[in-house]
């Protein structure tokens, strides 16, 4: 029989770069409950739909935004997905490192896109953090990660396997 996975990735935009304290309260309405004329068609929907059909999706939550943010934005997130019985793994945009009101990394080099523009040990910190913020948010622990189309070193792909970014980063078990 042929295993098939249902995955979701879960991130906030805020339609660029500017205004972002401003525009994040619609951004989030948006992103997380998906208004249209016709109905909300976000995060709750797609449980619902996941739930009526008895299937368990995997929902891959970009954590970073809540650096910015604060705690409760995630916990939203986090808690409907508990609710709804839905698992939440590990996604990260990296864009968010330089909005963060407390610097992430020692050191900080304006906009970057993907994790794997940053050194072995600041993906590591990074996916940590990303962990611990899901955690806080009443995630639990994390086991999986997924990056940004492929966005992981291949160096920390066979570290992964060697057990070190298990060992570093929050007990992760899978990249995908
Ligand atoms: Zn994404």
């Amino acid at each position: 029989m042929l295993d098939v996975f249902f995955t979701v990735d879960v991130e906030i935009w805020c339609d660029g770069w500017q205004r972002l304290d401003e525009r994040f309260p619609h951004a989030f309405r948006q992103y997380v409950y998906g208004p249209t004329s016709k109905g909300n068609y976000g995060l709750p929907y797609q449980i619902e739909v996941l739930n009526a059909h008895g299937l368990t999706a995997t929902f891959f939550v970009e954590p970073l935004f809540a650096t910015r943010f604060g705690n409760e934005p995630l916990a939203e997130i986090v808690g409907l997905l508990k609710e709804g019985a839905q698992e939440s793994q590990l996604h990260l945009h990296t864009e968010w490192v330089d909005e963060a009101r407390e610097p992430l990394l020692p050191n900080i080099r304006g906009k970057m896109q993907h994790l794997r523009q940053f050194s072995l040990d600041e993906q590591m910190s990074l996916i940590t953090v990303g962990a611990q913020l899901i955690k806080n948010a009443g995630g639990g622990n994390m086991s999986a990660f997924r990056a940004v189309r492929a966005g992981v070193k291949p160096a920390s792909m066979s570290r992964h396997k060697t057990g070190a970014i298990e060992a570093g980063a929050g007990g992760l078990e899978a990249l995908v």
